[in-house]
């Protein structure tokens, strides 16, 4: 929509993006859990997919950080856009919030990336559209070429036969010696 003081779309996809990101980031450490609380072999294994969903939950928890700040730094959001893109790929080994929040989240940094602020505050945005004394309403010169009217541009008169102007009374055009008709 036009005339949005900040990146609302890219606010609202990174959100929702992030929260997944960090719902999933929060079921690998549950599951990780669940798999070393089984014991033996299984310590290792637990270890290493709750570690994948801190770092999740940390990547998930950055990227809603970066969505509230598109919102309330707008100015930021070139620099917030390309750190979500980062973060939706990094996102991506603790699942990348079922792989649909990498997405909402990857396509808010391009979002915000590619967002441009609004060039005045709205309550001045009627000043753009007044026209402009233009030049362009004037009249163009009439005739000019060879056998242009013999009056023309209020009294003067121009030569048929080379498009001299011909000074008032002459009977010949003072170039060419072509009589004067009208
Ligand atoms: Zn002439």
């Amino acid at each position: 929509m036009a005339g949005e003081n900040f990146p609302r779309t890219a606010h609202i996809l990174a959100l929702i993006g992030g929260i997944l990101v960090v719902i999933e980031g929060l079921l690998y450490l549950a599951v990780g859990a669940l798999i070393g609380s089984i014991g033996g072999g299984f310590g290792i294994a637990g270890g290493f997919v709750a570690a994948l969903g801190a770092i999740a939950l940390i990547v998930g928890i950055i990227i809603l950080y970066g969505s509230i700040q598109l919102r309330s730094r707008p100015a930021s959001a070139k620099t917030w856009g390309i750190i979500l893109i980062v973060l939706a790929l990094a996102s991506y080994i603790g699942g990348g919030g079922f792989f649909l929040g990498l997405i909402l989240t990857l396509i808010g940094g391009i979002l915000a990336y590619v967002w441009v602020a609004p060039a005045a505050p709205m309550g001045t945005a009627g000043q753009w559209s007044q026209p402009q004394p233009g030049t362009w309403g004037q009249p163009t010169m009439p005739g000019g070429g060879p056998g242009a009217a013999p009056l023309a541009g209020g009294g003067q008169r121009f030569c048929t036969s080379c498009g001299s102007p011909v000074p008032a009374g002459a009977m010949n055009c003072p170039k060419c010696g072509a009589p004067v008709t009208a």
